[in-house]
């Protein structure tokens, strides 16, 4: 919920109110990585003792007039939702991005708390061995390489459709030679699964998000569907 939305929530908000205009964004480049941290993951399953964050946190999402938020203020509301979002992402067939990880491996963490409980996962874990090759889910543009206090090395794409966002975080390495602005292929290597950010050193594993964004650029933005759903065969 927490998921750096703040810029897309007061464009939201603000558009019908002119009182309160926002000022652009205001760019607070230091205080965003912050926003998440300390995660203890509440798992089952012994090798998900990890715990785990992360969500875009970068520069610009402190939002000083954040103050208007509507309803709950869950920040996730921009763009909503729709049924059609699992479908079109299932039918860009998406892979398992962990080197070795079968469809039937995945569980559902979408919805357990983290960080003490103050928010919600809104993204699944898909436990490895440190360095076990992180694989594009999708083909797309590598849109950004980001590293924060919670996700640690992270690595944001884009889907074929260029309206959803991909986020493959606590990354122990990038792949060599990828830089940002890179078209991937479904099933290249991108990365190396780790434990960077505040994921458990103990349990390495890859933190899989997507976002609902339609404006890509603004990577860090969307509204966070169920990755675990998008898999889900049916
Ligand atoms: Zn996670």
């Amino acid at each position: 919920m927490i998921y750096a939305t703040k810029p897309a929530e007061k464009r939201l908000n603000v558009a019908p109110l002119p009182a309160a205009v926002a000022s652009p964004a205001t760019d607070s480049s230091k205080a965003s990585v912050s926003q998440r941290q300390g995660d203890s993951i509440v798992t089952a399953g012994a090798v998900e003792g990890g715990t785990d964050t992360i969500a875009a946190s970068p520069p610009a999402v402190t939002a000083p007039n954040a103050a208007p938020a509507l309803s709950g203020g869950t920040g996730s509301a921009f763009p909503p939702l729709l049924p059609a979002d699992i479908t079109t992402l299932k039918a860009e067939g998406p892979i398992v991005p962990v080197a070795g990880v079968a469809l039937k491996d995945l569980r559902d963490s979408f919805t357990e708390a983290r960080g003490g409980g103050t928010r919600t996962h809104e993204a699944i874990d898909i436990m490895a061995a440190r360095n076990t090759p992180v694989l594009s889910a999708l083909s797309g543009v590598l849109l950004k390489f980001h590293n924060s206090v919670a996700g640690g090395l992270t690595i944001y794409a884009s889907d074929p459709s260029n309206r959803y966002v991909l986020m493959y975080g606590h990354l122990d390495s990038y792949r060599p030679g990828l830089k940002e602005g890179d078209a991937l292929q479904r099933g290249q290597i991108i990365g190396f699964v780790g434990s960077t950010g505040d994921a458990s050193p103990n349990a390495p594993h890859l933190h899989l998000a997507i976002t609902r964004n339609d404006n890509v650029k603004e990577w860090w933005k969307g509204t966070p569907l169920n990755p675990f759903l998008v898999y889900r065969s049916k």
